[in-house]
């Protein structure tokens, strides 16, 4: 194996401030002699809202593989969202979920998660990233790469309401988020046309803040409402989060989310085959105002199909991909791109072409996991062959397995999370159990049985 040493002197510049620009900001700290951030928003010293980041008004979740990541990334990390009052929650035996027409078994199953706002999230991640010496944080100052030929040499830094200047750098990271402007950029610089893969399905989260009423003995700590897809197509949470709150975000596709005021809110939740998020709701205390955020569904840009990479750049982040928010992967995806963009680097240099393809290498579960639920709906997707129909009908099985058996429920969760691989669920095991030749409810000879 090849490592990479940068020269004494190097310098890198990221594009964007959020989670994957401070994730990436962390990985560059080991390769780099000199890293900075450029955000064009306010970067506050307090756990408040950005306005580049309307989503953070909405239920966040961090998968267990990305909150791996992040834990050996800033070591202590989980503890400070604790002391912060994040509430960790076991996504089996605290999550009261209904799904497809009925209530899913509950186990202790140690797979956690930490449930607070993104905003908690993005404010810790921050400090942390202020505390490394060689990494320097702009805010309100836009940032875009400067290109000389097929090579990026620097960016050109825009103060809001200031002046401009050149930054010279090794490489520029762009982790602006779904919105960059990479592809442009390069088309721009006579590279390449960026091939995108898009997903459509129209849809819409719209969320509020509630303090729960207390007195009500409650059995969870996160309730949920999943839909049986693609007849289905709304689904709804509330989550807790840091203060004490909750969050309630209703999502759904295609459009079908609630109008974005209290009553539409309840009347949605009304609606959904259980009363018991209705109920819930109804007995708490409104804290704000439901905002709603729609977006058109997936999208990959595919810069690892791109056959003349420039050197000095990179792309990652929703920049890369951006996941239909559901699933839950957006933040675990850019750890896991992080990541795979550090051992890259340390393994191939300056050949920053393979370094992107490794990023890009690092959506692809995450991205075709989302894929195999989003092409059920009618439109969507190349129409189904015979061996598609049984794929289909065999994970059909295995979800109403995971209401009863926790062997199938433990593997579930963990692909789910990232923590195991897609393939498994077609492991003998999972099959023998699918077409009923082996059943196990005792959890933990289940447990054990997938650990041997
Ligand atoms: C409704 C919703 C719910 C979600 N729920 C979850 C969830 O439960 N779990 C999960 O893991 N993920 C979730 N996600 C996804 C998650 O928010 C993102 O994946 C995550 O924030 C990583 O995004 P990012 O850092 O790449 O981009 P962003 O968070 O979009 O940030 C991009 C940053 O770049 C800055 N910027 C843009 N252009 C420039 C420029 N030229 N110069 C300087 N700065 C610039 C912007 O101001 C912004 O701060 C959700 C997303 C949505 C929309």
């Amino acid at each position: 194996m090849k490592y990479y040493t940068p020269p004494a002197s190097s310098h890198a510049l990221v594009i964007g401030g959020s989670i994957a620009g401070l994730l990436a900001s962390r990985i560059l700290s080991d390769h780099f002699a000199k890293v900075t951030v450029v955000e064009r928003d306010d970067l506050p010293n307090t756990p408040t809202p950005r306005r580049a980041v309307p989503q953070e008004y909405h239920v966040h979740l961090l998968l267990q593989r990305g909150k791996r990541i992040i834990e050996d990334l800033f070591p202590g990390l989980m503890a400070e969202l604790e002391a912060q009052g994040a509430l960790v929650a076991d996504l089996s035996h605290d999550v009261k979920c209904f799904q497809a027409g009925r209530w899913k078994g509950r186990w202790k199953t140690g797979i956690t998660a930490h449930y607070c706002t993104r905003t908690l999230l993005e404010y810790v991640l921050r400090r942390r990233v202020r505390a490394i010496p060689s990494v320097q944080l702009f805010d309100r100052s836009e940032a875009q790469p400067v290109f000389l030929g097929p090579e990026v040499i620097g960016a050109k830094i825009i103060a809001i309401g200031g002046s401009d200047r050149f930054e010279r750098t090794d490489l520029v990271v762009d982790a602006s988020g779904r919105g960059s402007k990479s592809a442009h950029w390069l088309k721009d610089a006579g590279l390449t046309d960026v091939p995108t893969e898009e997903i459509i399905t129209k849809l819409g989260y719209v969320s509020a803040p509630f303090l729960p009423s207390t007195g009500t003995p409650r059995d969870w700590k996160v309730l949920l409402c999943l839909p049986r897809l693609p007849q289905d197509k709304r689904m709804a949470v509330i989550s807790p989060v840091e203060g004490g709150r909750w969050m309630v975000t209703a999502g759904a596709w295609f459009d079908q989310q609630p109008e974005p005021d209290h009553r539409g809110l309840l009347n949605y939740l009304r609606a959904l085959p259980v009363p018991d998020l209705f109920e819930a709701v109804q007995s708490a205390s409104p804290l704000d105002q439901p905002r709603r955020f729609r977006m058109l569904g997936g999208l990959r840009r595919r810069y690892d199909l791109v056959s003349r990479w420039p050197s000095g750049y990179l792309v990652i982040g929703d920049a890369v991909c951006s996941i239909n928010p559901i699933y839950s992967q957006g933040m675990s995806v850019s750890a896991l791109q992080a990541e795979a963009m550090g051992k890259a680097i340390a393994l191939h240099g300056d050949d920053l072409g393979a370094v992107q393809r490794a990023i890009c290498a690092a959506v692809e579960t995450p991205w075709q996991q989302a894929a195999a639920v989003e092409h059920r709906f009618d439109g969507i997707g190349p129409a189904p062959g015979l061996a598609e129909r049984l794929k289909r009908r065999y994970f059909d099985r295995l979800a109403e397995l995971s209401h009863t058996d926790p062997f199938v429920a433990m593997t579930m969760l963990k692909v789910n999370n990232l923590i195991a691989p897609a393939d498994s669920l077609t492991c003998p095991d999972m099959v023998l159990r699918a077409i009923g030749l082996r059943r196990e409810t005792n959890f933990r000879k289940a447990t054990h049985a997938q650990s041997t």
